[in-house]
């Protein structure tokens, strides 16, 4: 009756209100958030189960989905659901303050852990890729990458154009279900956007939710468009439908050199992500089944031919960076000997932030209604008040954000902000000044949590960008902690072989016992990035973590 309602494939709703289909709130939570990731407004492809990110799944297949449903119906806190790349394994005895879910997505052995020998896998139904937040249910829609994508708009502009991007014009690829954040995020930091993406169906989606204001098929009328919103100072967001490389091609023609160039295509997956130059998608879809070796060289060498592209724009002076899609990798290994001649986003903008414990904190509403999230905005406003840039944010975003399913926020806090903002979450719950519990979780892109030697971890001061102890030591302060669910993921952002990363979901029900979690799992989870920095021997980390008495 449930899966009627709620999961019937390919149309997922996750309930709303404060009435329980399960036994508690905490497992309540995880079945909204898994249906919420589904979720037609949320997801890429729900009919595949893809929440977003190339093929980032929310469970492995439709059996195992509708087992996970029932077990989540019938668990009680004494038990946990152990959950092996998106398909529920088994049950084992735990306790109330313990994960309700225990995941683990997408792990190989390194000597294997290649995208051949994962599609194999795959292939025989024995795997699926996790990507970040699709197999650890907290996805919440484009508005996820926002803020962290105009931080990121925003240092750059900071660093390289005297903290003013009006009059500037940002080039990127891809406008999936996270790059698709990069429009809305360029124009709230003041730049005029321009954004190649060759699936129409892509572009669109992001008009309907308001991430981007025009949309062509024409480059003629998107120069046209871009370059008087440029000469203006209007902070406009075009999307052209294209390949990447080529309309880099004809920038480099026509002597248009963008201020700022990167790109979100889904590199980090060359045969289920990345579109070769000069194959339409059908084309691309068909020679992806016939002949996957020869897709995969294709791609290869068409990510060559886009970096060499923003190579040479980099040349002409563009500031150039990858964002966090491993494209320079790729393009490596398609034959551009200087794929990394430009930076990753992370050393150049987000260190410093992930030094200050800072990440991706978000939380959605679970009663469905966007009041409650408005009601947190305020709490935080009054919590924060000499936080300008916070506030700021909260008021651009309850202004430009469509909300995608559950009503949810995100906004980067750090060592000691988090802790406060969970416990006045659990307090608003606890008082009804909400009318149901909330969520609080992270991407795994966080200050502590990940190992990805091309992204969060590339460049660290003394060398370890591959050391995945860290993401591990992550997961287990949050188990310890009683972080309502946790997950342990490889091959994240970056692909397989690339990366390993930890996530965690804590619920605020207004119970003492989610006090005394989060107390815990909000001090612990921030706490990792002061000491993967400071152990690296960054000195804004060792600041952080002697002023908060907490390093040993
Ligand atoms: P997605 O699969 O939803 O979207 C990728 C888009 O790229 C698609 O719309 C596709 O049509 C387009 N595309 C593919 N090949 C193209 C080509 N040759 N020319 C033009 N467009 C092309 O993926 P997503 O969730 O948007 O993520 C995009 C990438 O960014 C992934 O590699 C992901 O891992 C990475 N990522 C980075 C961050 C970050 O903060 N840096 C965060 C999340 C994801």
């Amino acid at each position: 009756e449930f899966i009627e309602k709620y999961a019937k494939h390919p149309v997922y709703k996750a309930p709303t209100g404060n009435t329980l289909h399960a036994k508690s709130w905490q497992t309540e939570a995880p079945l909204r958030m898994l249906l919420n990731n589904l979720d037609a407004e949320v997801a890429e492809i729900p009919e595949e189960l893809v929440v977003y990110g190339g093929i980032g799944q929310a469970a492995r297949n439709r059996e195992s989905l509708e087992k996970i449903i029932e077990v989540l119906l019938e668990l009680d806190e004494h038990h946990s659901l152990l959950v092996q790349s998106g398909k529920p394994v088994g049950v084992v005895r735990t306790h109330p303050e313990a994960p309700r879910v225990l995941i683990a997505n997408s792990n190989l052995v390194p000597e294997w852990a290649t995208w051949e020998h994962f599609d194999e896998l795959k292939e025989r139904g024995l795997m699926m890729y996790g990507q970040m937040t699709a197999g650890s249910w907290i996805y919440i829609g484009t508005q996820g990458i926002l803020q962290g994508t105009y931080e990121t708009f925003v240092s750059c502009g900071q660093k390289h154009f005297n903290s003013d991007l009006r009059h500037k014009l940002l080039v990127t690829g891809g406008l999936g279900g996270m790059g698709g954040a990069q429009p809305l995020a360029a124009t709230m930091a003041g730049a005029t956007f321009l954004g190649v993406d060759i699936d129409p169906t892509r572009i669109e989606k992001r008009l309907e939710t308001r991430y981007i204001d025009k949309m062509t098929h024409s480059y003629e009328e998107a120069i046209q468009w871009v370059m008087e919103a440029k000469e203006k100072g209007e902070a406009v967001s075009v999307g052209l439908v294209g390949d990447i490389g080529d309309v880099l091609e004809r920038l480099i023609q026509d002597n248009i050199t963008p201020d700022v160039l990167t790109d979100q295509t889904s590199a980090h997956d060359p045969v289920n992500g990345y579109i070769p130059n000069g194959l339409s998608l059908e084309e691309a879809a068909k020679l992806r089944k016939e002949n996957p070796e020869e897709y995969k060289a294709l791609s290869l060498k068409s990510m060559a031919r886009h970096v060499e592209f923003m190579l040479e724009l980099q040349q002409r002076g563009s500031i150039t960076f990858d964002y966090g899609n491993n494209l320079r990798e790729f393009a490596r290994q398609g034959g551009c000997e200087n794929a990394f001649n430009f930076p990753g986003f992370t050393p150049a903008y987000i260190r410093p932030l992930f030094c200050e414990g800072k990440g991706p904190f978000r939380w959605a509403a679970l009663s469905g209604d966007p009041e409650d999230i408005y009601v947190t905005d305020q709490a935080l406003r009054e919590a924060f008040p000499e936080n300008t840039h916070l506030i700021k944010w909260l008021d651009e975003a309850k202004e430009k954000i469509a909300f995608q399913g559950l009503p949810s926020r995100i906004c980067w806090l750090g060592m000691g902000e988090r802790e406060k903002a969970g416990l006045i979450f659990n307090e608003l719950v606890r008082t009804g000044k909400v009318k149901a519990p909330i969520v609080i979780g992270r991407d795994h892109l966080d200050c502590g949590s990940v190992a990805s030697p091309n992204r969060e971890t590339e460049s660290m001061l003394d060398g370890s960008d591959a050391v995945s102890d860290w993401p591990l030591l992550n997961l287990m302060s949050n188990t310890a902690g009683g972080a309502t669910w946790v997950s342990f993921h490889h091959g994240g952002g970056v692909g397989m072989g690339f990366s390993q990363h930890a996530g965690q979901v804590i619920l605020a029900d207004g119970t003492d016992r989610a006090e005394a979690c989060i107390r815990r799992v909000l001090y612990n989870d921030p706490a990792m990035g002061i000491f993967r920095h400071a152990d690296a021997g960054y000195d804004i980390a060792k600041k952080v973590g002697d002023d908060n008495d907490m390093l040993i």
